[in-house]
């Protein structure tokens, strides 16, 4: 029997709207239980099927100025006009919880850069559809919003796109099983890098040492 548990990895999953976000983080959940999935807090209002505390933070734009006063959170951002943020709350709950090998974010590239400053050995990958036809198939094909929102939200895909440089990884969605296999290489990788590794390295050479 083997004690063995995964490394800590803080995993930073972006991509324009529409690119496939959900889907693969849905299966990289799946695929990894003792990953946790940091829960946002948000201005925005919720959408008929989400749930306040597993989906979002659903907050006002008061109790957001009051957190950001009390530097609650390890990176916030303005996105297509509301707020959203990372509460460090989130994360040292997941880093003291025992058991859990991690925690993925689902943020913007502006959350990324602030992450990764305070963060440095934070993995980010950015998701890209295969094509901008493509991403405006998916886009209208959820059917959820309405066309100038639609509209907004594509010309902010290709705001997103502008600024893939702030990532480590570049996943292309184009067949979703195949994506999904490039994420889960980056996790396995990511989880063998030397960093994360030597605290086990150390160990074994004190044991040897006995
Ligand atoms: P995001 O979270 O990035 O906005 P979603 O995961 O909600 O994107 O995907 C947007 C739409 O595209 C959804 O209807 C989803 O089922 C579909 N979709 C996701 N990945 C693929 C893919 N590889 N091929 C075809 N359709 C996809
Ligand atoms: P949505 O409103 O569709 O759930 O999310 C809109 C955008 O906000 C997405 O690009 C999502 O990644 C981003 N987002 C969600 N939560 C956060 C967060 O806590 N911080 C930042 N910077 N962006 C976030």
């Amino acid at each position: 029997m083997s004690l063995m548990v995964d490394p800590f990895l803080l995993l930073i999953l972006s991509s324009p709207s529409g690119a496939g976000k959900t889907t693969l983080t849905r299966k990289l959940q799946d695929r990894f239980p003792a990953v946790r999935f940091s829960v946002s807090h948000t201005t925005r209002k919720p959408r008929p099927n989400e749930v306040d505390g597993k989906d979002y933070h659903f907050v006002t734009r008061d109790q957001f100025d009051e957190l950001v006063g009390r530097d609650a959170f390890v990176e916030w951002a303005e996105v297509h006009g509301n707020c959203y943020g990372t509460s460090r709350a989130e994360i040292e709950r997941a880093r003291s919880e025992p058991g859990v090998a991690g925690m993925i974010f689902d943020i913007d590239y502006q959350g990324a850069r602030q992450i990764r400053a305070k963060i440095p050995d934070v993995v980010s990958v950015f998701i890209l559809p295969p094509s901008m036809i493509e991403l405006e198939r998916r886009l209208r094909g959820r059917g959820s919003e309405s066309e100038e929102i639609l509209q907004r939200r594509f010309q902010a895909a290709i705001d997103e796109i502008e600024h893939y440089g702030f990532f480590d990884y570049l996943v292309v969605n184009d067949d979703v099983e195949t994506a999904f296999k490039h994420l889960e290489g980056v996790v396995l990788a990511e989880r063998s890098r030397r960093t994360r590794r030597a605290e086990l390295a150390e160990r074994l050479l004190r044991a040897g040492k006995l």
